[in-house]
């Protein structure tokens, strides 16, 4: 299925919770969801009794979203996750977390996870000195994360320097004035603070 071109905000009514996928927005009154707390369409305001099933699904529409992924993308990382040693569920989410559109916006260097993904794509982004424009490219410990040097000057990455933003994850650090970071460690399950039920999801694909 091809990726989803309509409006974020729908997404989050539909999931019934803030998925902060318009950076800035997500954080002032001009949350969609904190004005109409509904499901988006013309029987958003119906209420259905949920079902088992229902609830394992719309935990992996949810999921699916933050991320910004499709649904043969996403499933992708259960197989992977299936055949890691663990906890299928955490090792999918760590996945998730380990693609560099994503430790873009956990750095601070996106707005959202979609506008990481942009610059990424574009080319703005370094590891270890080298371009790499693929999102879904998974970082590794010690991988030096940068702005490509003849894209520091733009506005956008200029304001960023002027920036005093300071992610509080303990697996990364990013410095806006060198508009570079580091991967410290992997990822953990606790480090992943979004209220997601990742066991439905499991429960859902291995039916
Ligand atoms: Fe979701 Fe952000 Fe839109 Fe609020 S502003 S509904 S959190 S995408």
């Amino acid at each position: 299925m091809a990726r989803y071109t309509g409006a974020d905000c729908r997404l989050c009514r539909r999931e019934g919770e803030k998925l902060f996928l318009k950076g800035d927005r997500c954080f002032s009154a001009k949350c969609s969801i904190l004005k109409r707390q509904y499901a988006p369409g013309a029987h958003g305001q119906r209420r259905k009794k949920p079902t088992p099933y229902s609830v394992q699904l719309r935990e992996k529409q949810k999921t699916k979203r933050i991320y910004g992924l499709t649904e043969k993308q996403f499933h992708k990382y259960y197989v992977m996750a299936e055949r890691l040693r663990g906890v299928t569920g955490e090792n999918m989410l760590i996945l998730l977390e380990r693609r560099l559109d994503n430790v873009v916006y956990r750095m601070g260097i996106g707005v959202s996870r979609d506008q990481a993904r942009q610059l990424v794509n574009h080319g703005h982004i370094t590891v270890n000195g080298k371009r790499v424009n693929i999102p879904s490219y998974l970082i590794k410990v010690g991988d030096e994360i940068a702005v490509k040097e003849n894209k520091k000057d733009k506005t956008f990455f200029k304001e960023l320097k002027e920036s005093n933003f300071k992610n509080s994850l303990k697996w990364l650090e990013f410095d806006p004035k060198t508009l570079k970071g580091k991967i410290l460690a992997m990822p953990t399950r606790e480090d992943i603070d979004m209220n997601i039920a990742e066991h439905m999801i499991v429960e859902l694909y291995s039916k």
